[in-house]
């Protein structure tokens, strides 16, 4: 079974995981945290990074570090992870979700204004499958009616937006270290941010709000979300190897587009938009209205050819989880339904040979001629 990512693991990993070992300092205490910190802020340029316990975590953190509670409102796609909504409805606050652009599976901008009321604090930029949210629109509106602009960029380590990086844009940008991601530390994430007030409160709600002058006196609740320094280790020497990482990807992405982009039937993310050139976090592909099978079908045949795919984001506003509490009755996002019913993502990982990546396009070819 060729698997849906397996990650590359090819500098200084084992050599830093060894100074952890030989010094013995394995905790959130020993040295990697800072320096692998110090290394994303200067990269994405911020001034402040956190290093938290995984990409969900720095966004619980982030939501609380913003004070939202039951008097706010947030803005998000509802075409995302379970993490940005859960984040807001932990804090108490209320979800304001907004559709996907067809073209480049990300927020659609301009469907945002029509979601803001009186109430809403906070707008969330997810970036997703490769591309960047349009970020301009976004800013400029936050500016408008005074938001705050969080921006989830767990999958777009790397990608520019108009030359600049992603996670630089955000009030408080969310960085996801697992697995799957350009860098990875196995679990793991980080905040970043350049206010100071904001980034010493998102530390200490990392840190269990310990006061530094009375350790076991608490005046707020946090998480344990510290990262160990075995995980900075390992974030490190990914680090180190982060441009390479991009180009593999952008590689893979683009040799997937040039075999697959003549399938009839088969939309393939685009190479570049106005604003950025796709990045391929992932190789996404949306099946044609015309084809009698959804994306859990397609999955299943591919499995059965030995090649592991996983599908797109579910809904929001479909969620049990939500839906249950009687939330989003009634509403109805077409883009991001057909997204989560028609859309599916390929083999992508670092570490996929050019041999798996035929073995993949052969048998998404023989899937497709079976129906088109
Ligand atoms: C991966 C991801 C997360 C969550 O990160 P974890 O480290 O898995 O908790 C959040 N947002 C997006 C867009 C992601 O892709």
């Amino acid at each position: 079974m060729i698997p849906v990512n397996e990650p590359l693991l090819e500098g200084n990993e084992r050599t830093y995981l060894n100074e952890c070992i030989e010094s013995g300092w394995i905790s959130s205490d020993g040295v990697f945290v800072e320096r692998f910190e110090r290394a994303m802020a200067a990269y994405v340029g911020r001034k402040h990074a956190i290093a938290v316990a995984n990409g969900s975590a720095a966004l619980d953190v982030t939501a609380a570090a913003l004070n939202l509670g039951p008097d706010d409102e947030v803005i998000i796609p509802t075409h995302t992870i379970i993490s940005c909504a859960s984040a807001i409805v932990r804090a108490g606050a209320r979800l304001r979700l907004v559709d996907s652009n067809a073209d480049t599976w990300n927020m659609d901008v301009a469907k945002i204004e029509a979601a803001i009321t009186e109430r809403t604090r906070a707008v969330m930029a997810v970036h997703t499958f490769g591309l960047p949210v349009d970020l301009k629109p976004v800013l400029d509106l936050a500016k408008k009616y005074g938001l705050a602009v969080i921006e989830d960029a767990a999958q777009a380590i790397g990608l520019t937006y108009e030359g600049k990086q992603c996670g630089s844009f955000g009030d408080i940008s969310c960085f996801s270290f697992y697995a799957n991601k350009h860098i990875t530390t196995g679990e793991g994430g980080m905040i970043l941010c350049d206010d100071d007030a904001l980034a010493a409160r998102a530390r200490s709600l990392r840190n269990l709000c310990f006061k530094p002058e009375r350790r076991f006196v608490h005046e707020e609740l946090g998480w344990n979300y510290r990262m160990s320094s075995l995980q900075a280790a390992v974030g490190l020497a990914q680090f180190e190897n982060l441009d390479e990482h991009v180009a593999r990807k952008r590689e893979l992405g683009r040799r997937y587009e040039a075999l697959l982009h003549d399938v009839r039937g088969l939309e393939l993310a685009p190479v570049a938009c106005s604003y950025a050139e796709n990045i391929y976090w992932v190789f996404g592909v949306m099946l044609d209205d015309r084809l009698p099978i959804g994306a859990d079908e397609a999955r299943a045949i591919l499995a059965d050819a030995g090649v592991s795919a996983r599908p797109f984001f579910w809904p929001m506003h479909e969620q049990p989880v939500f839906r249950k509490q009687g939330l989003f009755d009634g509403e109805s996002y077409p883009v991001a339904e057909r997204m989560g019913r028609r859309g599916f993502y390929l083999p992508s990982g670092l570490a996929l040979t050019e041999a798996q990546q035929d073995h993949v396009v052969a048998a998404v070819r023989n899937m497709m001629g079976e129906y088109l």
